[in-house]
């Protein structure tokens, strides 16, 4: 029997291990901290893809949005799931943009549908509609949407891996530092030299298995394939078997890659919906607390703590001026968080032609994703076979176009 490692205890590699657990493979999900503390615990975790495209990426979202509804009915839903619709009020400078994601969503098959004023402040009583003449807003209404608290459904991803049979290191103990190919001393600890988007390159000659990965504590974690599921690190794992896997770099200032997230509370009346106005978007987080983000509220990893305090202030404010039952709230917790982006901004997941047991799944929208993403790997992974949904995210369409991908 083929045995898996799986690096990184996200959502994305805990929903793998799950599923590959539940068919009976032979998993070790490797994580460095414990699992589910890293990006997908910060992020808004909304179940989206009513604005995506093109169609395809639009409905492998749309896909993932109904694998998250199958898991839920197995495993305790009511602790994570919450398909509770979103709601988007757009001002004059975002209507048209809005109106056409419902028109093109709607010819897609997507529920979605503008609604008037009054029956959007009845969808969401939390919510006080801005002042503005009815011409100039827009309402739109997408009720199959909503959104995941990961951490509780992290816990039961890995809790069920494990009953499954999965081992979990986790600590030291979980940390790759290398892999390691059949006829070779340790492999990686950052000495690999990455080359080009898929391509292998230093002096490692192609063809040699991965038989195993290093880990911080020293061991040597038997594995035929390894599955990279490391998120924003994932440039770094795949640098230590000589590849190269073009995400957006978070260091520079003013990247893209970093998201400024705040959680606030107590709330009186919280809302129930997602719910996405032109100053702030907002979700419930828990019985209490809210979490909010702003496309216009950015920060970086070098934005300076002052700085953030007086963002995450801000945030509160607008989210004051649109749920007013937000009156006592303090800021409770604020964040920049990373988003593990490929550089043309759509999913990497496939079998690494030039390393043969190296598989990597990086994305944004990992939320939405992860459970549909954990069916289709695992069949890629045990049936050996290339999914046509997955064909467009391949690592090598970077080769292909290297110097627009690495840009
Ligand atoms: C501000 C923000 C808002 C977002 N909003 C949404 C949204 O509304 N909807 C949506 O669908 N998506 C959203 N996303 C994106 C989504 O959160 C991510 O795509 C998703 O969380 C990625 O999950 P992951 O498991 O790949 O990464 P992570 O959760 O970061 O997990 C990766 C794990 O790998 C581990 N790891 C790394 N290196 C090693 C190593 N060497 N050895 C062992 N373990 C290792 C890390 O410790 C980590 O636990 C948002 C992201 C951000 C930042």
């Amino acid at each position: 029997m083929l045995r898996y490692a799986v690096i990184g205890g996200g959502i994305v590699g805990a929903a793998l291990a799950d599923r590959l657990a539940g068919e009976g493979a032979s998993v070790t999900l490797l994580e460095q901290d414990r699992p589910g503390r890293a990006t997908s615990r910060w992020s808004l975790a909304w179940l989206n893809a009513a604005a995506k495209t093109p169609e395809a990426y639009h409905r492998l979202n749309a896909d993932g949005m109904r694998a998250w509804a199958r898991l839920a009915a197995e495993l305790d839903g009511h602790a994570w799931y919450r398909p509770v619709g979103n709601l988007e009020v757009a001002d004059a400078g975002r209507r048209d943009r809005l109106e056409a994601t419902v028109t093109r969503a709607r010819a897609w098959g997507y529920a979605a549908r503008l609604v008037d004023r009054d029956e959007a402040a009845g969808i969401e009583p939390a919510l006080r509609l801005p002042d503005a003449p009815a011409r100039d807003l827009s309402f739109a209404w997408f009720p199959e949407e909503g959104y995941l608290l990961t951490e509780p459904l992290v816990e039961r991803l890995v809790a069920r891996a494990r009953r499954r049979g999965a081992r979990v290191h986790t600590g030291d103990a979980g940390r790759v530092t290398g892999l390691q190919r059949a006829g070779e001393a340790a492999w990686g600890g950052g000495t690999e030299r990455a080359g080009e988007a898929g391509q292998v390159t230093g002096a490692k000659g192609p063809g040699d298995r991965i038989i195993g990965v290093r880990t911080a504590a020293g061991d040597l974690v038997p594995a035929d394939v390894v599955v990279c599921c490391a998120g924003r690190w994932t440039a770094g794992v795949a640098a230590m078997a000589g590849i190269r896997v073009p995400i957006v770099d978070p260091e520079p200032p003013g990247s893209t890659a970093p998201g400024f997230v705040v959680r606030v509370g107590p709330v009186e009346v919280p809302p129930t919906r997602v719910l996405h106005t032109p100053g702030v978007h907002l979700r419930p987080h828990g019985p209490h607390t809210v979490h909010l983000e702003a496309g216009d509220v950015t920060a970086d990893l070098h934005t300076p703590e002052p700085v953030l305090r007086d963002l995450a202030d801000t945030l509160l404010e607008r989210a004051r001026r649109v749920v007013p039952s937000l009156r006592e709230a303090r800021v409770q917790e604020y964040r920049v968080c990373v988003r593990p982006m490929p550089a043309d901004g759509m999913p990497v997941a496939g079998a690494v032609g030039a390393v043969p047991g190296l598989y990597v799944v990086v994305t944004h929208s990992g939320v939405t994703l992860a459970a549909h993403l954990a069916e289709l790997v695992t069949r890629e992974l045990l049936e050996d076979v290339r999914l046509p949904e997955l064909a467009p995210y391949r690592l090598e369409r970077f080769t292909e176009d290297s110097g627009r991908a690495a840009s």
